[in-house]
């Protein structure tokens, strides 16, 4: 394939991604506020498509990308991009499983040390001109039992920074989890209930998929204990959120920490979530989907993009 091949950027990406592009020859139409009807109407003058989250790559899009060869997410997860339609047509799909790892891992610490000393209340109060001293009785991390739920890229990740807190982990996946990477942190590997019903911190980390869609519900938070908090960096639909509401509401867990949410407004948007009442819950803590955005998460995707784009230029994967 030559290398002289237009690419849409349609989402806001490190400039690293321009550069190498550039530099090996493609034409590159940076478009980071491009809307969806736009897209429908220029996708089929482009060779490569270029997404992170806010662009959802549709059926119908792919259907009028008569020139389309690759599809590239800058990021992990590709549940904004209709994959099996792409592949239909021929079309690569590629993502940057590497780049977000130690960002999302990081992420989870400071979401589990924020809910078990109520750093961000203790904030918040003395803006209001309070000493809430008395009232921030908290807990520590050390000697806790940390379930992770999806032990891949993030999940091991986690799993080894928690260590290092002196956590104990639990793990479960679907997956069989290797024997040197338990030994190494010490992992017990147990199902699913016996994770939830003796986690005292419970954070998730698999793909959006079918069998993963309202993954944690009803059932499942009557399982934990009411001493509990659950931590969702993966993704919203994971976890059925009337029935969190209704959980933390009437205390059969003790509070969660969530980055990502069922509806998620468009970055440039007012956060409508903010109005919603999971997020005025006392016992709850929100970051907007910021798991991935660090610098070095950001500048890593955006460079294994382009390398994985200029390989499959040149024939080499
Ligand atoms: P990964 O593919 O490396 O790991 C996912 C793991 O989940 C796999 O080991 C898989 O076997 C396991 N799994 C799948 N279904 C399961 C189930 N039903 N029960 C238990 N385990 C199951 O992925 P990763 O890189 O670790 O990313 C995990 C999640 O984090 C993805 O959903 C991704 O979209 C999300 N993510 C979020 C952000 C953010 O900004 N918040 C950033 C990056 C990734």
């Amino acid at each position: 394939m030559s290398m002289n091949q237009s690419v849409l950027i349609c989402d806001q990406v490190a400039p690293i991604l321009n550069d190498i592009l550039q530099k090996n020859g493609l034409k590159i139409s940076y478009e980071p506020e491009i809307s969806p009807e736009q897209i429908k109407e220029k996708i089929g003058n482009f060779d490569i498509v270029i997404v992170r989250s806010r662009t959802k790559i549709t059926k119908e899009m792919i259907d009028s990308a008569s020139k389309c060869k690759i599809i590239a997410r800058v990021g992990v997860g590709l549940d904004n991009i209709d994959v099996d339609a792409a592949k239909a047509k021929g079309i690569r799909v590629i993502n940057a499983v590497e780049g977000a790892m130690n960002a999302v891992a990081e992420l989870v610490l400071g979401l589990m040390l924020s809910l078990a000393r109520e750093i961000p209340r203790a904030d918040r109060e003395i803006r209001l001109g309070k000493w809430p001293k008395k009232n921030l009785m908290g807990i520590e991390l050390s000697g806790k039992y940390l379930g992770i739920v999806g032990l891949g890229n993030i999940g091991k990740k986690l799993a080894r920074h928690a260590r290092a807190l002196n956590m104990n982990i639990i793990g479960y996946d679907v997956i069989p989890i290797p024997d040197d990477f338990t030994r190494e942190v010490g992992l017990v590997k147990t199902d699913i209930d016996t994770l939830l019903s003796s986690a005292d911190f419970i954070s998730f980390h698999v793909p959006l998929t079918e069998s993963t869609y309202h993954l944690v519900n009803k059932e499942k938070f009557s399982k934990m204990k009411k001493t509990a908090y659950i931590i969702n960096t993966s993704r919203g639909e994971i976890i059925d959120e009337v029935a969190l509401i209704h959980a933390l509401k009437e205390g059969k867990i003790a509070g969660a920490a969530l980055d990502v949410r069922e509806e998620e407004p468009d970055p440039s948007a007012d956060a409508a979530v903010a109005k919603n009442e999971l997020a005025q819950l006392t016992n709850v803590i929100s970051t907007p989907h910021i798991g991935a955005q660090t610098k070095e998460a950001q500048a890593l995707a955006a460079n294994v993009i382009a390398e994985k784009i200029i390989m499959i230029l040149r024939g080499v994967i």
